[in-house]
C-alpha cells in the first residue's frame, strides 16, 4: 500500500490534499511545479514543490499538523491507516514498534493524528435532530478493590479528584458529539448541549436533575427519562442505550489499548473515539482519507504536547 516507501507516501499524501490540481499552500496559485534533479529527473530529494505565483517552494507537509516534524511521510500514512482502520485503535507503543520511531515521537504523530481527526472552526459540526440520547461517566481506572472496600469516603473522593467525566450525546442513528467536563451539572452540561443540538428534538437521558430545571435551556419537544436509580432502563423508545453503547466501547479501547491515559489527554482520546463513531458506515480507505483531509489547515492552532 501507499505506505511502502517515502515517495509512494508523499505522493498518497499529495493526492489525498490536492487531487488533479496541486497548488501552492501559501498563496492558493495552481501554476506550480514539481521541482527534479537536473541529471537524474528524479524527483527532489525533499519532495519540493515551486509556486510560480509567490516564488516560494514548499511541501505536501506546510500548512498540515505534519509541517514542523521531521518524521518520514510513510510513518504518517502507516499511522493513519492504523489510526483508522483497526476496530481495537492503536497505541503509541504499536507504531513504536513497526516503525523504529521513539515511543515520544510515535505518540506526538497519534496526538497529531486525533487533533486531525477534530473539527475546528472552520468545518464546524451540524446539530444534530431528531431523537437525541445525553448522558456522562466516568473515566479513569478504579482503586484497588482492597481500598474501596475500606473506606467509602475514600472512593468518592477518588471518583470526584482522580476521574474525568466525559458527557455526550447521540443522534439515534446518527452521529455524536463528546466533550470533558469538571462536574456534572446544569452549567456545564446545559450549553454543550445548546451548542450541539437543535431545539425541537426528542431528548432521552437518565433522571439526573442536570437535565432539567432552571438554567437548563434546551428546548425540547419531549423529555423522556428513564430512572436509572430504580432499575428502569428502556420504558417503549425510551432509553438511553445508544450513548452507553457509545461510552461501553470508548472505555473497552481506552482500557484495553491506550492503559493509562492522564487527564490532560483524555479530550484527545475522545475526539478519536467521535470521529471514528461519526464515520463507522465509510470504508477503511474513506476513513482515512477523510481523516487526512482533517489535518490540512491545522498547524497553526496547536499546541505541541508533550509526553503521554
Ligand atoms: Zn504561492
Amino acid at each position: 500500500m501507499a505506505c511502502a516507501d517515502e515517495i509512494a507516501a508523499v505522493e498518497f499524501m499529495e493526492a489525498r490534499r490536492w487531487g488533479d490540481t496541486p497548488c501552492c499552500p501559501r498563496c492558493g496559485d495552481t501554476n506550480v511545479y514539481q521541482m527534479r534533479d537536473r541529471v537524474t529527473n528524479e524527483r527532489n530529494k525533499r519532495f519540493l514543490w515551486r509556486c510560480r505565483g509567490c516564488k516560494k517552494q514548499y511541501t505536501v507537509r506546510v500548512g498540515t499538523v505534519y509541517e514542523d516534524s521531521p518524521i518520514p511521510m510513510r510513518h504518517w500514512c502507516l499511522a493513519f491507516w492504523l489510526a483508522c482502520s483497526s476496530k481495537k485503535g492503536v497505541s503509541a507503543k504499536q507504531i513504536q514498534r513497526q516503525t523504529g520511531l521513539s515511543y515520544k515521537s510515535a505518540l506526538f504523530m497519534m496526538h497529531r493524528i486525533r487533533w486531525a481527526m477534530t473539527p475546528d472552526d472552520q468545518n464546524p459540526p451540524r446539530k444534530l435532530t431528531g431523537t437525541v440520547e445525553a448522558d456522562e461517566t466516568y473515566v479513569g481506572g478504579k482503586p484497588r478493590a482492597a481500598d474501596r472496600a475500606k473506606d467509602r469516603n475514600a472512593y468518592r473522593w477518588w471518583k470526584r479528584e482522580r476521574k474525568t467525566i466525559v458527557a455526550a450525546v447521540v443522534e439515534r442513528g446518527g452521529e455524536v458529539r463528546a466533550t470533558t467536563i469538571p462536574r456534572v451539572t446544569t452549567k456545564n452540561v446545559s450549553p454543550f448541549l445548546r451548542e450541539h443540538v437543535e431545539t425541537g428534538v426528542r431528548l432521552m437521558t437518565d433522571e439526573h436533575m442536570s437535565y432539567s430545571g432552571p438554567g437548563f435551556q434546551l428546548k425540547v419537544t419531549q423529555h423522556g427519562r428513564v430512572t436509572h436509580g430504580r432499575g428502569e432502563y428502556v420504558r417503549g423508545d425510551i432509553h438511553t442505550n445508544t450513548i452507553e453503547g457509545f461510552f461501553g466501547n470508548f472505555k473497552r479501547k481506552l482500557h484495553g489499548t491506550h492503559h493509562a491515559v492522564s487527564k490532560k489527554h483524555l479530550m484527545r482520546y475522545v475526539n478519536e473515539a467521535v470521529f471514528i463513531y461519526n464515520t463507522r458506515d465509510v470504508d477503511d480507505g474513506a476513513r482515512v482519507e477523510k481523516a487526512i483531509t482533517g489535518a490540512n489547515g491545522k498547524r497553526l492552532f496547536y499546541k505541541e504536547p508533550v509526553g503521554g
